[in-house]
């Protein structure tokens, strides 16, 4: 399986870095977490007619800003959106004039499946639980190909975050706090809260991403050599990170 990071920034784009969307390129299917502004790039990496399948996490424009950008695409075999229980009718406003092109005039199918929290086999095998978050978020546990890969964005430390990255091979964290910042009541982690969770969790690597947009290059390098004295399997992600699993 190979993992693009497309968007990496939470809140906005920043220094040539967008906003979070993640692709997971398996056997069967292309998957992608989340629709922030760096799903444009999904042209550069599909190449191939396997059904695309479209976890979303939650409502936050970070995250379906990226749906205005879809009707540039022609996927021969589809896309099916997964998204928390009550979003359809919410994303359809969005995704429908005056704030874009609505479903019915892109060039292939796209549909939506609402899910509540459980565990599925269709269309892949996953687990989904709410997160910690200030509005209805999801996070995501797959199993593909004897992997468990977990997608945590956007969440506060909980419960139910550590259950999915419960010795999971892999897991995409969100980072949005600067180092020793608090979201309170938001949800948001920072580098050591995430390290910690990274070291308790026992899973495989640990990537951060939806990361804060006031980061620069050099202070995140800086914090991962901190946060790795806690949990050596972490690792910043950035746009373009391609990681073979
Ligand atoms: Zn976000
Ligand atoms: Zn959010």
């Amino acid at each position: 399986m190979k993992l693009t990071f497309l968007g990496t920034n939470g809140w906005f784009s920043s220094n040539g870095n967008n906003t979070i969307c993640t692709l997971l390129e398996t056997e069967k299917n292309y998957i992608v977490f989340d629709a922030g502004d760096g799903i444009y790039k999904l042209d550069r990496y599909i190449k191939k007619d396997k059904p695309i399948i479209l976890f979303l996490s939650h409502l936050h424009l970070d995250h379906i800003i990226g749906f205005h950008i879809l009707p540039k695409f022609k996927f021969n075999s589809g896309m099916t959106i997964i998204c928390p229980k009550g979003m359809k009718k919410k994303l359809k406003m969005i995704i429908n004039h005056p704030y874009g092109v609505p479903l019915n005039k892109f060039k292939y199918e796209v549909k939506i499946k609402e899910i509540a929290q459980g565990k599925y086999d269709n269309p892949v095998q996953f687990e989904c639980k709410k997160l910690f978050h200030i509005d209805l978020t999801f996070g995501y546990r797959l199993n593909i190909e004897n992997k468990a890969i977990a997608y945590l964005c956007d969440t506060g430390i909980c419960q139910n975050s550590k259950k999915l990255a419960e010795k999971a091979d892999l897991v995409i964290h969100e980072c949005s706090m600067l180092s020793g910042k608090s979201a309170g009541k938001w949800g948001h982690v920072n580098p050591e809260e995430v390290a910690i969770l990274a070291k308790q969790s026992r899973a495989g690597r640990f990537f951060l991403t939806h990361l804060n947009a006031d980061y620069a290059r050099a202070s995140k390098l800086k914090i991962e050599k901190k946060i790795k004295k806690i949990s050596p399997n972490i690792i910043f992600a950035k746009d373009d990170l391609n990681v073979i699993i």
